[in-house]
């Protein structure tokens, strides 16, 4: 299979380093604020790309962490750690916080049908990790210490920033003309980070700990690090996150990575676009923060998002819209309809010897399919196959199968529509529309057309899109 690496900015042929088992480290959320449509998109991502190593055989090791320390306001070493923020905010402990911001995290992961990876680790669980990685740095040579911390001397590696494919020259000129990342005292370079933060003179913090250079914690980057080899080992196979973390979070994980062990710390690194809300970063100044759980309040069917994202090419930006949430849902719902109709004439049917002709029919969808999810996840074409499979003239059973199959990849849920199939549409009529379709499929439109006004008179209504047929009462 083929994934796009940020490290190369080239199309590259995935082999695990270790063919027995993919190692496979994801950026998890920062636990101190609701969940958003925008982290969503994310953590789809980084479920489907799981489940398509999967679906092509492979065996996989995740790893995904929380962060619940840490992480500034500003993604370099500026600003209030975000979790301290929150607890202000609330006026709860940083650690009550930290807990149900990560619980509302996982109800997000099950609205959408997202696998939680089986190892989850919590930064909080792994500062000793961290001080020993940061230990050996030092050792190295690669740190100093200012009046705030302890720092990384990003000079004194001759290829930091490689993953934004700039000269270091460039990058520290962009970052410069940036706001995102300011000036702190002592610090030698404009790129140099923090690798352990001081609990700063005259503040309480709730979340520190004791360490060689004094009271304190671990800097963002250091987590990710320390928390990825602890599980995975010094080199891993992919690594995931958001296009914002390629210049500052992802390219000191690999330098302080490659800097304490000498060796290669990602072979593939995979970024996710952002999502847009009605053309406009999301905010809650802005009123367009949406959370999942909101959606489905108001009667949306969660899963309609994870379609809506299926839709377009993971790495680029996507704007959110509420007729394009709604489009997506008509199609989603009607998928799920047509799966309820299919498992149930497939159980009337029983079990059909599949013709030689269908068996390869179904065998090109297949490989259609894991062709389309095997080129850098295109879903949007493995959606194509899946909505070609519908229309084709397979029978229900071996149609009711194959979608089946690619569910395991799409993670749509399909399995459970068969228990959503509309109870006011009887046997008969359902019968009927499954005739219907094989006609038309045969291209007996005549004799399908006779069959739809049969449906009609009995008061349905058949309705065709250029995604499939439904029925529902008028
Ligand atoms: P955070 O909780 O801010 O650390 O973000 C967790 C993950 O969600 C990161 O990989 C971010 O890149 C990603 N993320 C945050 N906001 C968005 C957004 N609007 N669209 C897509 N991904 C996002
Ligand atoms: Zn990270």
């Amino acid at each position: 299979m083929k994934l796009y690496n940020t490290l190369s900015g080239k199309n590259e042929e995935f082999r695990p380093l270790n063919p027995a088992v993919v190692t496979y480290y994801s950026c998890g959320p920062t636990v101190y604020d609701y969940a958003h449509i925008g982290h969503a998109r994310t953590y789809i991502f980084a479920d489907i790309l799981e489940r398509v190593l999967r679906f092509n055989g492979f065996k996989v090791k995740r790893v995904m962490n929380i962060t619940d320390v840490g992480h500034l306001t500003s993604d370099a070493d500026s600003g209030e750690d975000k979790m301290e923020k929150g607890a202000k905010r609330e006026k709860k402990s940083v650690w009550q916080i930290a807990e149900f911001y990560t619980n509302d995290f996982y109800e997000m992961l099950k609205l959408l049908n997202i696998r939680r990876p089986e190892n989850i680790t919590k930064a909080t669980e792994y500062i000793p990790q961290m001080i020993s990685l940061i230990k050996e740095l030092e050792k190295k040579g690669f740190t100093y210490k200012t009046g705030d911390g302890l720092y990384f001397d990003t000079s004194r590696l001759t290829d930091y920033g490689k993953l934004t494919g700039k000269s270091f020259k460039d990058l520290v000129s962009s970052l410069k003309a940036g706001i995102r990342v300011e000036q702190v005292e002592g610090k030698k370079n404009i790129t140099d980070f923090a690798l352990w933060k001081f609990t700063p003179f005259r503040v309480i913090r709730q979340m520190e700990w004791e360490s060689p250079w004094g009271k304190g914690f671990p800097g963002w980057h250091i987590e990710c690090s320390a928390m990825a080899m602890a599980i995975l080992g010094e080199t891993i196979d992919i690594h995931t996150g958001g296009v914002d973390h390629i210049p500052i979070h992802h390219t000191n994980e690999i330098a302080q990575s490659e800097a304490a062990t000498g060796k290669p710390f990602v072979r593939f690194w995979l970024h996710a676009g952002h999502l847009t809300v009605e053309g406009e970063k999301m905010s809650k100044s802005l009123g367009n923060f949406i959370r999942v759980a909101e959606l489905a309040a108001k009667g949306y069917q969660p899963l309609a998002l994870r379609y809506l994202f299926l839709t377009a090419s993971y790495r680029r930006e996507m704007n959110f819209t509420l007729a394009a949430f709604e489009g997506a849902q008509a199609a989603y719902l009607n998928l799920r309809e047509i799966m309820a109709i299919l498992k149930d004439s497939s159980r009337k049917a029983g079990r059909e010897n599949l013709s030689v002709g269908k068996a390869v029919k179904a065998g090109n969808f297949r490989q259609a399919f894991t062709e389309a999810v095997s080129d850098d996840l295109n879903l949007a074409k493995a959606l194509a196959v899946t909505w070609e499979t519908v229309k084709s003239n397979l029978s229900p059973g071996d149609k009711y199968e194959l979608l089946l199959s690619f569910d395991e990849v799409l993670g749509l849920d399909l399995k459970s529509a068969e228990n959503d199939l509309q109870k006011a549409i009887p046997d008969n009529i359902r019968e009927l529309v499954m005739k219907r379709q094989k006609l038309r499929a045969e291209k007996k439109f005549a004799e399908a057309d006779e069959v739809r006004e049969k449906i009609e008179k009995s008061g349905f209504e058949v309705i065709d899109t250029e995604k499939g047929t439904s029925v529902k009462k008028k």
